[in-house]
């Protein structure tokens, strides 16, 4: 049985993340945080939680650690976590240490031997920023003395002198990649048998390599999991980004809670994946939302970090609240390292905080109401990874897609592994199956079963035709061609759709519903094979789009390319019982919580202008209208949009419940009882 992880509680649902990553050079850190400094400002942001500053990627400590390997800053003048601690005790709130795991450089230095060690046999240097790649000896080996001579008495001591309530790891899974010290080539050649660790990404060998790398990963995380859970239970563990969208997979690692700090910028995009997927994972879990943000990445001086505006927080925070999440906001004072907050920044917080809180009833514990399973495949992302880092190395882009695409088309869509849909296949009237011909033969075999059982499926990719057969498909093998961008007709036209490969199929049994063309005419050059078909077997509907179009979809974001996945979609999973009606830029999730439905409705459009180098939301403008139409078998008693001031009128008749909203701001939720 999979854990279930643990939270404080239900009331513990907008969190403060502050830290600095301490250096050698550090003096001041904690200066300036005495209770008479710091409550006053926790008192203006109201969290409900605290992360605070503890050890950074530099490997430097912001407390006093006795712990034989530590490395303190040598100028350190006070104990910061005591500070906090204090302050954080005094006002209820539950305190987490941020704590970089694998990545920590300071402990490189002192035991190069605890490094991880690139194909050369050098020391591997930082996962990202001006020393990637530079033999700097910044990242640990999950396998090695680390772990054990550092991490987990580091933990210990924090939780016996300063009594934490719990741990936020970070540097961890996205700072893992392959290791080729001696420990971990011959563990790899004693598990798999394959004499050498592959070098090249492309070797067939990598899979194994990558998949050896995410095993040792998770076995380092449920270690330091289960030295704190026995040291002391209740002490919760989080290890960032681990069990979220780019880490698919039963989430066996036995951490409390997962959570992840999302893209400074664009952060919106991205949070649509996760807040649907995480919400499978069957644990809390929360996304860290930067109050900063710069423009051209991160890190250049001539672009420097500045707040975001309150209502770019407010529209992040909106899909991860209506999927169930709790929120977290990272705060960095910049050059201010002594311990201050800043006073004005914490004051537009607790605007945040308002607009969080406000959201929790009717947010908080919901369930989804199944409409679209896309599947996010964690054995198409183990057997086909190409990538080193555990993280950002799979590809995800046409789940992506799918997801982006759908959304556009105003479908209810939630993101499942294998693991999460296989044991819920038959709720969701649609599943998609986004360029993941390498999924197992069980999840296979359960979709063709799902479809003559009367399913709706809607496949793509050249490859998946190999996995699912002609006869199901009910098309020929046909050709391939490929990096070809051929012409889709879609709405009024036709649009440009480059696939990596194109299968020019024949339809059999299946009907034709867009054709192919060479060229933008609607009328000439039409090529005998289809863009998609649609094949009846026995009580379902397999539709299929032989090229890579999702991935196409997550990289150009083409209007005709999202009207052609529209239509593909609408014909093979025809009505739905909740249908809307929106302004593209509606985001709608579908959820349901003691028996109501509630229909939640995000507008992700900014007031300002959009520019290559301008990636703030501001001054956001109304949506609308918008219409809901609900088949159920009886009148409601109450519809109400309790959030925001939109006007809303609904009727009834012959089991179809119309409601009318005129506009969504933010995020409005529709709650029909
Ligand atoms: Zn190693």
């Amino acid at each position: 049985m999979t854990y279930r992880g643990k939270w404080h509680g239900r009331k513990f649902y907008f969190g403060l993340h502050y830290d600095l990553h301490a250096g050698e050079g550090d003096a001041t850190l904690g200066t300036r945080c005495s209770m008479k400094e710091l409550v006053p400002m926790l008192k203006l942001m109201k969290p409900d939680f605290v992360q605070t500053d503890c050890k950074g990627h530099p490997g430097y400590t912001s407390w006093f650690s006795k712990v034989k390997s530590a490395s303190v800053p040598p100028k350190l003048k006070k104990d910061a976590l005591r500070q906090w601690r204090e302050a954080t005790k005094a006002l209820g709130l539950p305190l987490h240490c941020h704590y970089s795991g694998i990545w920590d450089k300071a402990a490189g230095k002192k035991h190069p031997e605890w490094c991880t060690v690139d194909s050369e046999g050098g020391i591997a240097g930082a996962p990202s920023g001006q020393n990637a790649g530079a033999p700097t000896g910044e990242k640990m080996c999950p396998l090695g003395p680390y772990l054990d001579k550092l991490m987990i008495p580091q933990m210990i001591e924090l939780i016996d002198r300063y009594d934490v309530d719990g741990f936020w790891i970070d540097g961890d899974l996205w700072s893992t990649e392959p290791c080729y010290c001696k420990l971990c080539r011959g563990e790899f050649t004693k598990k798999t048998g394959i004499a050498k660790p592959p070098v090249k990404e492309t070797d067939p060998d990598w899979p194994a390599w990558w998949n050896f790398t995410r095993e040792n990963f998770e076995s380092y995380v449920t270690k330091y999991c289960d030295a704190v859970h026995k040291h002391k239970p209740g002490v919760l563990v989080c290890s960032n980004w681990l069990q979220t969208f780019n880490n698919p997979g039963e989430p066996k690692v036995p951490t409390d809670w997962i959570s992840g700090d999302n893209t400074w910028v664009f952060g919106l995009d991205q949070s649509r994946c996760e807040a649907r997927f995480l919400s499978t994972r069957g644990k809390p879990w929360d996304i860290m939302l930067w109050n900063f943000y710069c423009s051209h990445g991160m890190g250049k001086p001539e672009s420097p970090w500045t707040a975001k505006p309150q209502q770019m927080l407010m529209q992040e925070a909106s899909v991860i609240l209506s999927f169930g999440g709790n929120v977290q906001i990272y705060e960095n004072p910049g050059a201010v390292r002594d311990g201050r907050l800043i006073p004005w920044r914490q004051k537009r917080l607790n605007d945040v905080g308002n607009f969080v809180k406000k959201r929790r009833a009717v947010c908080q514990g919901s369930e989804s109401i199944p409409q679209i399973a896309v599947l996010h495949s964690e054995h198409h992302i183990r057997n086909t990874v190409k990538g080193r880092n555990l993280m950002w190395g799979i590809d995800s882009a046409p789940v992506k897609g799918a997801v982006m695409s759908l959304l556009e088309n105003h479908y209810g869509v939630d993101v499942l592994d294998e693991w999460a849909l296989l044991p819920r296949l038959a709720d969701f009237p649609a599943v998609v199956v986004p360029e993941r011909h390498a999924m197992s033969e069980k999840m296979a075999i359960a979709l063709k079963e799902y479809v003559r059982n009367g399913g709706s499926l809607v496949v793509s990719g050249a490859e998946i035709f190999d996995r699912l057969g002609a006869e199901f498909l009910g098309v020929t093998k046909g050709e391939i061609q490929k990096d070809k961008a051929f012409h889709v007709p879609a709405a009024d036209g036709s649009v440009s759709l480059f696939s990596a490969a194109w299968r020019l199929v024949k339809p059999k049994t299946a009907d034709v519903i867009e054709g192919l063309g060479t060229t933008l005419l609607l009328d000439d050059c039409i090529l005998p094979y289809p863009a998609a078909t649609i094949n009846r077997v026995g009580k379902g509907r397999v539709a299929y789009i032989p090229a890579d179009v999702f991935r196409d979809f997550e990289r150009n974001r083409y209007p005709l390319t999202r009207a052609f996945i529209g239509k593909v979609a609408a014909k093979t999973i025809g009505s739905l019982p909740i249908q809307v009606d929106a302004p593209v830029c509606v985001d709608v999730a579908m959820r349901t919580k003691e028996e109501k439905t509630i229909i939640h409705l995000i507008n992700r459009l900014s007031g300002i202008p959009n520019q290559p180098n301008n990636g703030a939301i501001d001054e956001i403008p109304m949506a609308g209208p918008i219409t809901m139409t609900i088949s159920r078998p009886s009148k409601p008693k109450t519809v109400t949009a309790p959030l925001e001031k939109g006007e809303i009128k609904w009727s009834y008749a012959k089991g179809k419940l119309t409601v009318k909203l005129s506009r969504v701001h933010i995020h409005e939720a529709v709650v029909i009882k």
